[in-house]
């Protein structure tokens, strides 16, 4: 059955909007594009820019630049045959199947886009999540988050303030130090963990003769669970905490953070950890916006859907973080991950192409397919677990072929939009810049 065919009034093309262009959204506006053509799909994202969000550690780090990792929505636009809007989505007029995007602004304050509201016949929401504080006393004020480019942005610039203010302070003081709290031990904090530690490394080569990372950089890593990556095998934490302590990085079971302070991260149990930097990754929530919409949310406000990825309201679809589906249980829900968001990008393609030719959608639910798990350890080492098809069971890798495995994820999101000759000519290029540039940006 069709659910949401285009207004008949207005003689146009069934338009989809696709609200949000990340690892999902963008994969999705650019399987529709090079289809149906701007016409049919637009996209609209609050920033001008794509950065693939599973590697913001490495741009908090330095080791990835932001700047020359970016892809430009609107090339995107035009290479894939999507319209693109820039600006923040405010609201959905669900009635009148609008959406309220709104202006934008230079960073002079110049207005350069008003304020618009786009006509929808079906929205798909693809906004992604951000970090879950839990209440925590302080830890809005005083900790960062790796939500965006700009966070990891202004965390890379903080970090390598404060080294160059502790090499000049080694001059007086050869004491001083640089204490960084990493609050939450999955698959994000132990990956920002062991890049931090390699940048230091690397910073402090380029031109801080005081500084010696593996003495002056204090890398603490708190994890409220018994173990770290709680959701993956016990293998590949108990490799992923060695490699930690193998590089000095001290780490914290056990420790739920009660308190978050601009000098210090205190735990429940009264243990207490000096930090001059604290980065906040443990856990996420919807955006307010998913539970304005005036449908079922869950307890972290993701908007709960059915196994076709389908909202109460038949004009309104939704992938990734942003929302709950169901397991095949029914019992828990799809994980929040790059590996879910693009798995529905590409179930969402043909039921939307059907919409958009008025045709019978496909009814087969989506099922959720875990390949495995990767957990980068530096450059050169990595850790996880591939699925493999037939057995249903974990293939143990680690080291350089874990670390290639993990990058190749990063081709593959790459792959989905620009196609394979782009993607190969991006990556030889990094390759070459890699010849001319420092190992870690330092400006
Ligand atoms: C540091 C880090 C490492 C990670 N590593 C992994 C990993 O190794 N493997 C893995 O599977 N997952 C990983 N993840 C999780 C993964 O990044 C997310 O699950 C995935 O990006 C979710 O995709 P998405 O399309 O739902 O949202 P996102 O990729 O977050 O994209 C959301 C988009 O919506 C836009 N947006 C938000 N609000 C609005 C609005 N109001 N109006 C307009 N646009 C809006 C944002 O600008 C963004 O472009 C990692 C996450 C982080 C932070």
């Amino acid at each position: 059955m069709n659910h949401a065919s285009a207004r008949p009034e207005s003689g146009q093309p069934h338009q989809v909007i696709i609200v949000g262009g990340g690892a999902g959204g963008l994969e999705l506006a650019a399987k529709l594009g090079r289809k149906h053509g701007p016409q049919c799909v637009t996209l609209v994202d609050s920033r001008p820019i794509h950065i693939w969000k599973p590697s913001l550690h490495e741009a908090a780090a330095g080791t990835l630049d932001i700047y020359q990792e970016g892809l430009s929505y609107l090339m995107l636009a035009n290479l894939c045959g999507f319209t693109f809007a820039l600006g923040e989505v405010q609201a959905v007029d669900r009635e009148r199947r609008t959406i309220q995007v709104a202006e934008v602004r230079d960073d002079q304050g110049e207005m350069v886009l008003p304020e618009r509201q786009l006509p929808y016949d079906t929205l798909v929401l693809a906004l992604g999540s951000e970090s879950n504080f839990f209440n925590t006393p302080g830890a809005a004020t005083h900790a960062v988050t790796l939500d965006s480019t700009e966070n990891a942005e202004a965390f890379r610039l903080t970090m390598l303030k404060a080294m160059v203010q502790v090499d000049q302070a080694k001059v007086h003081d050869p004491s001083a130090e640089l204490d960084v709290v990493i609050v939450g031990g999955g698959a994000t904090g132990v990956e920002l963990a062991v890049e931090l530690h390699e940048a230091g490394g690397i910073v402090a080569a380029y031109g801080l003769p005081n500084f010696r990372a593996d003495r002056d950089l204090v890398i603490t890593l708190v994890e409220g669970g018994p173990r770290l990556l709680g959701p993956l095998p016990e293998k590949i934490a108990k490799a992923a905490h060695e490699r930690l302590t193998d590089l000095g990085i001290r780490v914290e079971t056990d420790c739920r953070v009660a308190e978050v302070r601009e000098d210090r991260v205190i735990a429940a149990d009264g243990r207490e950890f000096r930090s001059n930097l604290c980065m906040w990754a443990a856990g996420i929530q919807a955006l307010p916006l998913m539970a304005s919409l005036g449908m079922p949310v869950n307890r972290v406000g993701q908007l709960i859907v059915n196994e076709r990825l389908e909202s109460p309201d038949p004009h309104i679809l939704a992938l990734g973080d942003c929302c709950a589906v169901p397991m095949g249980d029914g019992k828990r829900t799809v994980p929040a991950r790059a590996q879910a968001a693009h798995q529905q990008a590409s179930y969402l393609a043909p039921k939307l192409t059907a919409r958009i030719r008025g045709r019978e959608e496909p009814t087969a639910p989506y099922r959720y397919r875990d390949h495995g798990s990767l957990v980068s350890l530096g450059q050169d080492a990595g850790v996880g677990s591939l699925m493999g098809r037939l057995s249903g069971r974990g293939l143990f890798v680690s080291g350089t072929l874990a670390r290639l495995m993990y990058m190749s994820l990063h081709l593959m999101h790459h792959h989905a939009v620009l196609g394979l000759w782009r993607t190969a000519t991006l990556a030889l290029a990094r390759l070459l810049l890699r010849r001319t540039h420092p190992r870690v940006k330092l400006h």
